[in-house]
C-alpha cells in the first residue's frame, strides 16, 4: 500500500453537519503543507450511482472527468483542491454489492457462502485500497456518508475497524458530531457527541479526533468534558463554528489546528509552513467586493439549493475574479409559465436557465429566454437550458411553431434537439454522452475570447443533441453554433450574434470551476452582467 496514510471521516448525531467541507478543508490544508491528498466518498445507498436520484434527495449529481456520476461532494473536493476525482472516488453500497453478486454468479467464490462480513467488507477494503495505490498519494481521506449507527452504514464502519487494524499507525478516524446550544439551559450540550462517540465504540472504532459542529464557541470546560467522555486528547477536540460561506472553513480548521492533530495522529513529521496565501486572498475578495449583481437561475428543483450547488459555486469564483457579489434569484420554472414573467425578471442582471430532464417547467424556461433574446439580457443556458434556447430561436425566430426536443416531444414535427446514438428504451441512463468530451471553437467567437483556446475540454451528461438538419437555419437567422465535437460533428456552444452575451452550452461548465480556476465562461458571463448593472 506504498506508505499512503488513510484519515476516515465519520459523522454522529445528524446527517448534514457538512463532513464534505471538514474532508475538503482537511485536505487543503495537507496540501498547503505540500502533501498530495486525495478524497474518496463512500455512501450507504443502494443505488449503484445517484444517477437515477431525483436532486431533492441528495442534491445535484457531480460528474468526473472520466464520466461517474457521483455525490455532489466530488465537487467540493476538486473546487477546494484543484485536483480531479474519478470513477473510484465514490462507492456505493449498491456498486459494493453488484460486484460482488457478480463474482457469485460468475462462480469466483468457490462455493463459499457469500456474506457481509467477509466478503462485503472485503470489497470496500479493496475499493478503499485501488484509491492509495493508484496515484501514490501521501493521504487519502475518507469520508463515510449517512451517520454512525445507521444499519446501513455498518459494513463500512466494520471495514474502517478491520482497515485500521491492518495499518496500524498509517491511519486516524475523525468523528464530526454536533454540539447544540440549548437556550432553555443557556448552555451548550456535549451529551450526545458523547453517545455517537459511545455509538462508535460499540463497533470497534475509536475516534482520534472529534470535531464539534457548533454555533457557539467550545470553552475549555466543555473541550475538556469531551476529551474526557470520548476518550481523545484536549487538543484533538477540534471547534467547527457556523461559517459565513464554506469556504472560511479551511481557515477556522487551521486555526484549530486539526492539520497538525492529524499529522501527529498518522505519525507524520509535521512541515513547519503552510502555503495557503491564495486561499487568502481569494477569501478577501470574497468579503470584500467592488459591485454587486443578481442573476436568475431558472430551474425546476429550486426549492433545494443542493440541486444545483457546482453552478452556486462557480458564480462564487466567478464573482471573486470580478470582484464582483454574485446574488442569485432561484426562480420556480413552472411559475413562469402562469405568471407574469416581467416583475420576476426585469429587476435581474442575467438569466441562467439550469440543466435538467424532462418536461416539468420547459415552457417556463422559454419563455424566459424569450425574454433574455429581445430584451438583450444576459444569458447562459446550460444542458437542457440551452437546449430550450435552440427551441425558443426555431419557435420564434424560425417560426417553426412546434419545434421541440423529441426527449418532451416525441410526435414533433420539428425536432431540432433529437436523439443521435441508439438507446435502450428501457434504461433510464440509456446511452448518456458522459464525462469529457473535446470542443473545437470558432475564433471569432465570443466564447473564444473568455477560453483564449481553439479546443477545450468539457464535462458532459445528455441524451439529446442539436439536431443538424436545422443548422444552416439557424446559423443564418443569427443563432451560431460556435463549438464543435469533431469527431462526431456535434453542436456543442450556441452563440447569438448581435447581442451582449448568449450563449448556449450542452456540456456542464460548472463542473470544471474551481478556487484556483474560474470557468472561462461563468467568468465572461459574470463581466457581461457587470456591463448590464451599470446600463441600469
Ligand atoms: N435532458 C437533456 C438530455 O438528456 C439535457 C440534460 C442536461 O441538462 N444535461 O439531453
Amino acid at each position: 500500500m506504498n506508505n499512503t496514510k488513510y484519515i476516515f471521516v465519520t459523522g454522529g448525531v445528524t446527517s448534514s453537519l457538512g463532513k464534505g467541507i471538514i474532508s475538503a478543508s482537511l485536505a487543503k490544508l495537507l496540501q498547503g503543507r505540500g502533501f498530495s491528498v486525495t478524497i474518496q466518498k463512500l455512501d450507504p445507498y443502494i443505488n449503484v450511482d445517484p444517477g437515477t436520484l431525483n436532486p431533492y434527495e441528495h442534491g445535484e449529481c457531480f460528474v468526473t472527468e472520466d464520466g461517474a456520476v457521483t455525490d455532489l461532494d466530488l465537487g467540493h473536493y476538486e473546487r477546494f483542491l484543484n485536483i480531479l476525482t474519478t470513477q473510484e472516488s465514490n462507492v456505493t453500497t449498491g456498486r459494493i454489492y453488484q460486484h460482488v453478486i457478480q463474482k457469485e454468479r460468475a462462480g469466483d467464490y468457490q462455493g463459499a457462502t457469500v456474506q457481509v462480513i467477509p466478503h462485503i467488507t472485503d470489497e470496500i477494503k479493496r475499493r478503499i485500497r485501488i484509491i492509495g495505490q493508484q496515484g501514490h498519494v501521501d493521504f487519502v481521506i475518507v469520508e463515510i456518508g449517512g451517520t454512525v449507527g445507521d444499519i446501513e452504514s455498518f459494513p463500512f464502519i466494520e471495514a474502517i475497524r478491520q482497515i485500521r487494524w491492518e495499518l496500524g499507525r498509517n491511519c486516524a478516524v475523525i468523528h464530526l458530531t454536533l454540539v447544540p446550544y440549548l437556550s432553555a439551559a443557556g448552555e451548550l450540550k456535549t451529551k450526545p457527541t458523547q453517545h455517537s462517540v459511545k455509538t462508535l465504540l460499540e463497533q470497534g472504532v475509536q475516534p482520534d479526533v472529534i470535531v464539534c459542529r457548533t454555533e457557539y464557541h467550545l470553552n475549555e470546560s466543555i473541550r475538556s468534558k469531551i476529551a474526557l467522555f470520548c476518550n481523545v486528547e484536549v487538543s484533538s477536540v477540534i471547534e467547527s463554528i457556523d461559517a459565513q460561506s464554506i469556504y472560511e472553513v479551511p481557515l477556522q480548521m487551521l486555526e484549530e489546528k486539526l492539520d497538525i492533530e492529524v499529522l501527529r495522529k498518522t505519525h507524520t513529521a509535521i512541515p513547519e509552513k503552510i502555503d495557503i496565501q491564495s486561499w487568502k486572498q481569494f477569501l478577501h475578495k470574497l468579503r470584500h467586493p467592488q459591485s454587486e449583481i443578481e442573476v436568475a437561475l431558472i430551474g425546476k428543483y429550486v426549492e433545494l439549493k443542493d440541486a444545483y450547488k457546482s453552478i452556486h459555486e462557480a458564480f462564487i469564483h466567478a464573482g471573486v475574479a470580478n470582484e464582483c457579489q454574485v446574488n442569485l434569484r432561484y426562480i420556480q420554472s413552472e411559475h413562469l409559465e402562469i405568471e407574469d414573467i416581467v416583475p420576476q425578471l426585469s429587476e435581474v442582471d442575467g438569466i441562467l436557465v439550469a440543466p435538467g430532464f424532462g418536461k416539468r417547467g420547459v415552457e417556463g424556461k422559454i419563455k424566459a429566454i424569450e425574454y433574455a433574446r429581445l430584451n438583450k439580457i444576459p444569458f447562459l443556458g446550460i444542458g437542457l437550458g440551452m437546449q430550450c434556447a435552440v427551441i425558443e430561436f426555431a419557435r420564434n425566430v424560425l417560426s417553426l411553431r412546434d419545434a421541440h426536443s423529441s426527449e418532451m416531444n416525441p410526435r414533433t414535427t420539428h425536432p431540432v434537439i433529437d436523439m443521435v446514438h441508439k438507446q435502450e428504451p428501457t434504461s433510464p441512463v440509456g446511452n448518456m454522452r458522459l464525462g469529457a468530451y473535446p470542443c473545437k471553437l470558432l475564433p471569432d467567437s465570443q466564447v473564444f475570447q473568455w477560453y483564449k483556446e481553439s479546443t477545450v475540454s468539457e464535462r458532459h451528461r445528455h441524451r439529446y443533441e442539436v439536431n443538424n438538419a436545422y443548422r444552416k437555419e439557424f446559423e443564418s437567422a443569427g443563432l451560431l453554433a460556435v463549438g464543435i465535437y469533431p469527431n462526431e460533428n456535434l453542436v456543442e456552444i450556441v452563440e447569438l450574434n448581435d447581442h451582449p452575451w448568449f450563449v448556449g452550452v450542452l456540456f456542464h461548465p460548472e463542473y470544471k470551476s474551481t478556487v484556483a480556476n474560474p470557468h472561462p465562461l461563468f467568468v465572461g458571463f459574470v463581466d457581461a452582467m457587470k456591463q448590464q448593472s451599470k446600463k441600469k
